[in-house]
Order: structure tokens, then C-alpha cells, then sequence
């Protein structure tokens, strides 16, 4: 019998990867609190939540119990004119805990599809308007809305790889990436760029799509809330609509609940995902106003134009609810507080290393960003050597833990970071 990793290289595709790759993948045995085990019984520290997802950690009891419950009574059923107690729960917390006036839910199975769906109210929103014209969408430079083909075209062109399906993708507006950073003010320059692009093609334009504070895969960059605040008036004043793009921010990460609270803005839509199911599970749900669903409602077709297979799986809702649960019932906050505390202390030094050419955080959330792309066949393997997971992309070492990560653990995290990049060429 060939080992996993041997059939693994035989027929297994891994994400943004070649099917040559010398790049190592390990493989993993059970997880456990913030703590996975590999195969070898190497015990590794999550520095990534799983890409955002794993805010209480692993194989957490009261989230096990959730699917466990759900599985006994109904693993799945079609949404299509049928609905459920899980589905329901979930789409009214989700109206209780975000911005108002959200108050309309639908589900879909993964960030990249919540994102168009928003795209496709917005569209269908103007186009019950008889504004057929406003078809197109604007976004910031440094920005990642997921994979598919319309979350694609409102990604960073560059670092989104537009090029390769430039063909096939509609094409976008794109405005700078606010340069004025989270915590200062921003002037009318830093809006100068979409001030412009409004102006000029308010008329073709359904929305404004932006992740709100946080620019996540696109670059992990913070920036100014003013820089929402200013966007969410110029929308108004255009006829625009603003979609937040939550799927990484949302469920606390940036300090937040949502990281529009920074800023006391509402979107006109909202993309939630990741951490929903306390990473579970994949599950989505882009929210809107009533005025979006009713004009679309009452307008012709009258019906919204979507509807995924898998939509509002009831396991995936039960856990997401369980999860929900589980963080506001929590002291997350000052979790969440602590965390940045510890991250900040712990990056910091990493500030004077010659191979760093910033070092930032903003609640759970914290980065490093080097002066050159690293080398993923070698620092992958000095992670692990160090006993932690830790992922970088591109020029970026970052750090996401779950929420309930120990102050010792977090060192550990922060310490192997201050280490590894101490040790890469420059
Ligand atoms: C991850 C992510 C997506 C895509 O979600 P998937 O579940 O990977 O499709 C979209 N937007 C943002 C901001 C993300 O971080």
C-alpha cells in the first residue's frame, strides 16, 4: 500500500497549485482545540483558523453536539418550497446581528457564490427599476472576492490573475486601494479614484463591491473606516449600491462583530461566510434590505434568478447557529482585544528585521509583510519545524489564530514567526 502522500500526488488537485509540484503537503490526522496532529503525531498550533473559519478551534464539543443532533433528525433536504427550523433560526439571528435595515437572507453553500448572488440582486435590483443599464460593478485595487467567474472580475486585476481570463471575465471599473490606513482620517484625495469612476459611469454601475476595513487574499491590508464612511455617502449621491463583502471580516476578526461597525455603516447588501459555521462546515448567505428584495419581488420576473442545490443545508445552519450561539454568549471582545495585544507585542519585533517591510495588526488579525516573496518549499517546512501552522502568500507572513487561542500558544505563534523570517535571505 503506497502512503497518503504518495496517492495523494497520484490524483489530488490542491488549491492554486500545480499537479508537479514540489511543494510539500502534510498530512493531517485529527485536530483538536487550536492543535492538529499529523500523521507522523508532530503536534502543530493553528496560526490560520483554517482560512478564517475555525474561531472556537477544533472539534469543539458543543459544535460536534450541534451536528450530531441535526444528523439524527435531518442531515439535508431540498429549500425549494420546503423550510426548516435550522434555516430559519439562522436567518433571523443573522438579521438580529448585523447592520440594519438588513433583514432579508439568502443562503448559498460558499463565500465565492454568496458573492454572486450580491451581484445578481444588484443587477436584478436596477433592472426591476428599468435601469438595464447598470450592469457593472466597481472595486478597490488589492481587493478578493473568491474564485468563480463573477467574484473573479471584481477581484485585484493583477493579483487576481485577471490576465489569464481576461477573455472571459466581464469587465470591471477599479478604483485605488485607500491608502489612508485603519485609524486615520481620510481626505477627498484618497476618494479622488472613485469619486472619478462614479462620476464618469454612474449610469452603467450596479454597486460598489468592497470587503469593509480589511483587504483579506488581495493583500491584508487595513484601512481607514472614514474611507467607508465617505464611499457608503458617494454611493447614495450616485445611485449606487454598496455591497460588504464580510466573508473574511465578519463574526469578530477585525474587533467587530462586522467591520462595517467600524465605520456605523449599513451596505445594501452583505456576503457572510467562513467563520458563519465556526468552520465546520460550508455555508453562505449574502443579506439585503427589504427595499432590494421587495423591488425585485414586485417587479418582473418577479422572482430572485439563484438557487444552490445544497442551499441552507440543515446541518450547516445547525452549527452555524450552535456557533453564533457559542461567540455572543462568549467574552470574544476582549478576547479578540488581547489578542491584537499579544499579536502586536509579539510582530513588533519583527519591525527591525531587514527582511520586513511592515509589520501591522488589527484584531485577530496580524502581518507581516516582507520585502520579497518567500520561497513556500522551504518556509512551509521551517514552520512546521517550529511546531506551528502558519501559511504565508506572496510577500505576506500573517497570523489568524481562533479566537480562543492561549496567551502561551500565541507566543509560540509570534515567537516561530519572529524566528523563521529572522532566518530567510534578504
Ligand atoms: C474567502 C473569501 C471569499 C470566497 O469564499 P469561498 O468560500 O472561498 O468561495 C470571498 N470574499 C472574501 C473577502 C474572502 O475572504
Amino acid at each position: 500500500m503506497s502512503s497518503l502522500l504518495e496517492r495523494d500526488s497520484a490524483c489530488v488537485w490542491h488549491p492554486y497549485s500545480s499537479m508537479h509540484s514540489e511543494l510539500p503537503v502534510f498530512p493531517v490526522q485529527s485536530a483538536c482545540g487550536v492543535r492538529f496532529t499529523l500523521q507522523d503525531g508532530t503536534q502543530l498550533i493553528d496560526g490560520m483558523s483554517s482560512w478564517w473559519c475555525a474561531i472556537h478551534g477544533y472539534n469543539h464539543s458543543v459544535l460536534n453536539d450541534a451536528v450530531k443532533n441535526q444528523l439524527e433528525k435531518m442531515s439535508h433536504i431540498m429549500f425549494g418550497g420546503l423550510t426548516h427550523e435550522p434555516a430559519v433560526q439562522l436567518a433571523s439571528t443573522l438579521v438580529d446581528i448585523t447592520p440594519q435595515p438588513l433583514n432579508t437572507v439568502f443562503f448559498s453553500d460558499s463565500g465565492s457564490v454568496a458573492v454572486e448572488v450580491a451581484m445578481k440582486m444588484a443587477i436584478q435590483y436596477w433592472g426591476a427599476l428599468g435601469k438595464n443599464r447598470k450592469q457593472r460593478f466597481v472595486s478597490l485595487r488589492s481587493g478578493y472576492h473568491g474564485d468563480t467567474f463573477g467574484a473573479m472580475s471584481v477581484c485585484d486585476p493583477v493579483t487576481g490573475m485577471h490576465s489569464l481570463f481576461a477573455d472571459s471575465l466581464t469587465q470591471q471599473f477599479f478604483v485605488e486601494a485607500p491608502v489612508c490606513k485603519f485609524g486615520e482620517p481620510c481626505t477627498d484625495s484618497d476618494l479622488q479614484s472613485l469619486t472619478k469612476v462614479l462620476t464618469e459611469h454612474h449610469k452603467e454601475i450596479a454597486a460598489l463591491i468592497v470587503e469593509p476595513v480589511v483587504q483579506g487574499a488581495g493583500g491584508m491590508r487595513f484601512y481607514s473606516a472614514d474611507y467607508l464612511v465617505k464611499a457608503r455617502q458617494l454611493c447614495d449621491e450616485y445611485n449606487v449600491l454598496l455591497i460588504a463583502d464580510e466573508i473574511a471580516t465578519g463574526f469578530g476578526r477585525s474587533g467587530k462583530l462586522f467591520a462595517c461597525e467600524h465605520a456605523a455603516i449599513s451596505p445594501d447588501i452583505m456576503c457572510v461566510g467562513k467563520a458563519l459555521t465556526g468552520g465546520y462546515m460550508t455555508l453562505a448567505a449574502t443579506l439585503t434590505t427589504q427595499k432590494i428584495s421587495q423591488t425585485i419581488s414586485d417587479n418582473s420576473p418577479g422572482v430572485f434568478m439563484h438557487g444552490p442545490t445544497f442551499m441552507a443545508n440543515p446541518m450547516a445552519c445547525a452549527v452555524a447557529n450552535a456557533s453564533i450561539k457559542l461567540l455572543l454568549e462568549s467574552d470574544w471582545q476582549l478576547k479578540v482585544k488581547n489578542i491584537e495585544r499579544i499579536l502586536l507585542a509579539g510582530l513588533q519585533k519583527c519591525r527591525e528585521l531587514p527582511q520586513v517591510q511592515d509589520v501591522r495588526v488589527l484584531g485577530a488579525i496580524g502581518v507581516v509583510e516582507l520585502k520579497q516573496p518567500v520561497n513556500m518549499k522551504t518556509i512551509q517546512p521551517a514552520f512546521v519545524q517550529q511546531g506551528v501552522w502558519v501559511r504565508p502568500f506572496g510577500k505576506l507572513v500573517y497570523l489568524m489564530p481562533p479566537f480562543i487561542v492561549s496567551d502561551v500558544d500565541l507566543k509560540a505563534l509570534t515567537d516561530a514567526v519572529l524566528k523563521v523570517v529572522s532566518s530567510l535571505d534578504n
